[in-house]
């Protein structure tokens, strides 16, 4: 017998609501779940490594994963190229893992446009407050790019209607969070068979 496809589920939230922290919990609690690694042209952060959090990539490498049609999407957020690589992606999914996307939203619309079936699930926090205190307090960001990733978070914002699922990730409330979107994609292997 084949094994069960998993499914593809795209999460989107602006800088700063926390989704690198839920994504991490959800990959410890459970094993059904792999995480893409996209490439991106922006540097590497403080403890980021090649292959781990990204493939740091120059603006030529990138253009060249384009032309080569080895990209699921791509997308330009502050300045920089991010992508997701294909190859990993559909393995994964073949071997039955469920992969998530942790991408803006441009990138996540255009994987709806492509496979419909994908659930978009859009992590934020309560308040506008909280995201400004949230990135600032993370400290890998310049004054100057904190309020560039508030502003583009208000623009983000106005995308929140094309998601399937809003989840609000509350400040020490990160279990509630992990299980929603656990929840979600349950509930999408119910539809599914
Ligand atoms: P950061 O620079 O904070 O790691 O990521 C900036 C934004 O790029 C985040 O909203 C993140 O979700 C998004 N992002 C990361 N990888 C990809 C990708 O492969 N494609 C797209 N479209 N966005 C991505």
């Amino acid at each position: 017998m084949s094994k069960q496809k998993g499914i593809l589920t795209v999460l989107s939230g602006f800088s700063g609501a926390g989704k690198g922290t839920v994504l991490r919990r959800l990959l410890e609690k459970y094993d059904n779940y792999a995480l893409s690694i996209s490439a991106t042209t922006r540097g590497p952060r403080e403890g980021e490594e090649n292959g781990r959090e990204y493939f740091f990539k120059t603006r030529e490498e990138f253009e060249k994963m384009i032309a080569k049609d080895e990209l699921i999407e791509y997308a330009m957020y502050v300045n920089n190229y991010y992508g997701t690589p294909k190859a990993y992606v559909q393995e994964q999914l073949a071997e039955g893992k469920d992969v998530i996307l942790e991408i803006e939203v441009q990138g996540a619309l255009k994987v709806k446009e492509k496979f419909p079936d994908t659930p978009l699930i859009f992590i934020t926090p309560p308040t506008a407050g909280e995201l400004k205190r949230r990135l600032t307090d993370r400290g890998t960001e310049s004054p100057e790019v904190v309020e560039e990733r508030m502003k583009t978070a208000a623009k983000e914002a106005r995308f929140m209607e094309s998601y399937d699922y809003i989840i609000l990730n509350e400040r020490d409330r990160l279990e509630e969070c992990v299980e929603a979107v656990h929840g979600v994609i349950l509930a999408e292997h119910e539809k599914s068979t």
